[in-house]
């Protein structure tokens, strides 16, 4: 499973251990570094730089100026699409290079490097490319009747909302920062995007592209650091227009009650107990391929995932059963490995966290059905883990893992599936498995979640906006939706004499 450290492998030639301020590597930070993991051997990679407040501060005053410079500020519309395209198109040029980079720090199965962060984000960009020509407001008919012979013409014109500072987790790294930064430049707004502690090299990777697209320079930052440290000094600058954070809903809730102390725009996507409900009417194999994908695709840390299995009683069993085999089934071991089918945990930490949820849940009376165990090995590895019999107030049922352990519980009718399903804080994603359209059609109004599937799980698409209800967040990302969160309406109104 190790991987040799021979130099003239693509993704230790793509490493880099500076930031990206106003155009130009910067090695200069607090004075600490963090370093950088391959979670399938545990073997440092590199040491990121920590941003401390200095460097933070001189990011945030590069995009400003970037953002009211000509270069940037009096690019038409066009330019901004342009440059999008090219960075699509230069990201499919180093593709095999950045996923190559992607699984060997953040430990992702090869192909799903290639297929969801490099082809799926130069999808993206080219999505969000085509935003950039097509904003505009709306013409008003005012009503307001004084003073006599008066007349107003009023119209709404979209503004960028101004310098964004974009907080990304580690699950998906390329492609969420270009979930932040695409919607952004789109609008005309400039970022300062700071990744996970535990995934920054490909987020570097992205800045250094941008620049040879063509973005001029401060208008894509890129700082490295530890959240607390790092992302708290981002979120807190005074020169930060809007914020826009992905990762935990503990994290996130800070960060709110941050922002609006300084009345800066704010969009959250966060945490998720995602339930699968599978009704008896469906096709159980597909069901039961689904339910296994939707919780130990990406191993697990998805936010998404379908972590919570309710199967209906006549079904139950089976579905349950075939959930098991398929979890024994799985390889194991490195991204690199064409066999492989569950890569490691992202860290140390990780792992020792999501080890601690599979003990507490036996502790809690579960009943293991496959898993349960770490793997043995110099990697980050967890056993996919299909646990049964927990009551709905155990916490494993009831708070976010962010691994492949799924919990099971089996339901009699519609009712209780839709209260078993919204009987948790969070409301991101669920999916519902049924061939009957009654069912769907009654089902998927009562589901409190920003998307629901329907025979399927995890399915995202540029155009589809995506995002939390409850605690899973605020605002949605994608679409419409996702540009207009980086834009502020200005209602402008001319007064004009009638004759
Ligand atoms: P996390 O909240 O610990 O960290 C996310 C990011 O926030 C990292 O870049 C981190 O450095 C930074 N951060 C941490 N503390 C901070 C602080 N005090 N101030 C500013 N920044 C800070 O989350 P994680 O463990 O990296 O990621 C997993 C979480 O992300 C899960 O809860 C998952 O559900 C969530 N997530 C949500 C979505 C979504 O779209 N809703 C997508 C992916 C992941």
């Amino acid at each position: 499973m190790s991987q040799s450290q021979t130099p003239d492998r693509p993704e230790l030639a793509a490493i880099r251990e500076h930031m990206i301020i106003d155009g130009k590597p910067c090695t200069e930070g607090s004075g600490q570094t963090v370093p950088v993991y391959d979670p399938a051997t545990g073997a440092v990679i590199a040491h990121q730089i920590e941003a401390g407040p200095a460097q933070v501060d001189q990011a945030v005053q590069a995009a400003r100026r970037a953002f009211t410079g000509s270069a940037w500020g009096d690019m038409v519309p066009a330019g901004r699409e342009r440059l999008l395209l090219n960075l699509a198109d230069l990201l499919e040029q180093h593709g095999d290079e950045l996923a190559r980079l992607e699984t060997l720090n953040n430990g992702k199965l090869l192909p799903l490097s290639h297929g969801l962060e490099v082809a799926a984000g130069a999808q993206w960009l080219r999505y969000m490319a085509g935003w950039a020509t097509k904003l505009s407001g709306d013409t008003l008919s005012l009503s307001i009747p004084f003073p006599p012979g008066v007349k107003y013409n009023a119209y709404t014109r979209l503004e960028p909302v101004g310098v964004v500072a974009a907080i990304v987790p580690w699950n998906f790294p390329l492609l969420m920062a270009i979930w932040k930064i695409a919607p952004a430049v789109a609008t005309g707004c400039t970022i300062v995007l700071k990744p996970a502690e535990e995934t920054p090299l490909t987020a570097i990777r992205l800045a250094e592209l941008a620049l040879e697209a063509g973005f001029p320079p401060g208008v894509i930052n890129v700082i490295t650091g530890r959240g607390e440290v790092t992302g708290a000094a981002l979120v807190a600058h005074p020169g930060v227009n809007k914020i826009s954070f992905t990762g935990s809903t503990e994290v996130g809730r800070l960060i709110g009650r941050q922002a609006m102390d300084d009345m800066k725009r704010v969009s959250l996507e966060l945490g998720g107990k995602s339930p699968v409900i599978i009704m008896d009417d469906c096709d159980v194999e597909l069901a039961v391929q689904g339910a296994a994908g939707a919780i130990f695709f990406n191993q697990g840390q998805v936010c998404t995932a379908g972590s919570r299995l309710f199967v209906q009683r006549g079904i139950y069993d089976k579905v349950v059963a075939g959930l098991a085999k398929v979890a024994e089934s799985l390889t194991i071991g490195s991204g690199f490995d064409p066999a492989t089918q569950i890569g490691p945990m992202v860290s140390a930490r990780h792992r020792e966290r999501v080890m601690s949820y599979i003990d507490l849940g036996r502790a809690e009376g579960g009943r293991v059905l496959a898993g349960g165990q770490a793997y043995e090995g110099d990697g980050f590895f967890v056993r996919p883990t299909v646990f049964a019999e927990l009551a709905p107030d155990a916490r494993v049922v009831r708070e976010e893992i962010f691994g492949p352990v799924v919990v099971a519980a089996s339901f009699d009718t519609e009712d209780q599936a839709v209260a078993m399903a919204n009987d948790t804080r969070f409301g991101l994603g669920a999916s519902i498995w049924s061939n009957d359209l009654n069912r769907v059609n009654r089902l998927v109004p009562r589901i409190q979640a920003g998307t629901v599937w329907v025979n399927t799980h995890n399915m995202l698409d540029p155009h589809m906006p995506f995002g939390g209800v409850k605690q899973s967040g605020i605002g949605r990302e994608h679409g419409r939706a996702a540009v207009e969160a980086y834009l502020e309406s200005k209602s402008v109104c001319i007064a004009y004499p009638a004759t």
